[in-house]
């Protein structure tokens, strides 16, 4: 046993408490509560869906998003997936991230051996959000699942140039707009394939105008994965 499982308990994703010190990442009657995506789910975006009989969403089929696919891992509707992600995100509990991403990396893995993904690509957050909080939760998902799935994460060529905190004022173009030229691609780096990463997915939007930066640098082939997403 290590000492520092004694003096820095691992705490479960799902109930927050303590986990006994050891290879445990999650409490074994929380492990069922977590409400993963299963099929049927939406072929573009990873959404779940009630009817098998589609391939696709509504809004996917009128307004097909830019990258190929989608992955997500759990319904954001889940009130413990949203406690853990706020978590996250605003307490810096990142280690509970532990378990979700091992999970998720095993629902991943089939298809990144289609896919051949060279390199895993976290959202960035801006600069100024970073040293607010002084982490990127996406990164940090990255990180993650880079260690259980041996592909390499590229933090540095995909950056968030300005923020896009006046996003509600703006009209829906105006708003794609506005969150295409927040992100840009610094790098000298060329990729084949890429796999963006980020914790939740909601309308699509950040990792359209994600994709949307990287066809521009000459990445063919751009697929995404998220933690969570939401049910339209
Ligand atoms: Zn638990
Ligand atoms: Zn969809």
């Amino acid at each position: 046993m290590a000492i520092i499982d004694l003096v820095f308990p691992k705490h479960c994703p799902v109930c927050l408490r303590a986990l006994p010190p050891g290879k445990t990442l999650i409490c074994p009657p929380c492990e069922k509560k977590i409400r993963r995506v299963r099929d049927p789910f939406c072929l573009k975006c990873g959404r779940p869906m009630d009817s098998e009989q589609r391939e696709f969403y509504r809004q996917c089929e009128r307004n097909m998003p830019a990258f190929i696919q989608n992955i997500a891992w759990a319904e954001y509707s889940s009130f413990y997936i949203r406690r853990m992600l706020y978590e996250v995100k605003y307490e810096g509990n990142c280690q509970l991230l532990d378990y979700p991403c091992l999970d998720f990396s095993k629902t991943l893995r089939p298809y990144l051996l289609r896919w051949k993904p060279e390199v895993l690509i976290p959202v960035p957050v801006h600069q100024n959000r970073l040293r607010e909080r002084g982490y990127n939760q996406a990164l940090e998902i990255a990180e993650r699942l880079s260690e259980s799935l041996h592909i390499p994460v590229d933090s540095d060529s995909l950056i968030r140039s300005s923020e896009t905190a006046a996003q509600k004022n703006l009209g829906k173009s105006g708003r794609a707009l506005n969150l295409l030229s927040a992100f840009s691609w610094k790098s000298p780096k060329k990729y084949h394939s890429v796999l963006l990463l980020d914790d939740i997915y909601t309308t699509g939007a950040t990792l359209n105008a994600c994709t949307g930066v990287c066809r521009r640098a000459g990445i063919e082939k751009v697929y995404a994965a998220c933690l969570s997403i939401g049910r339209v």
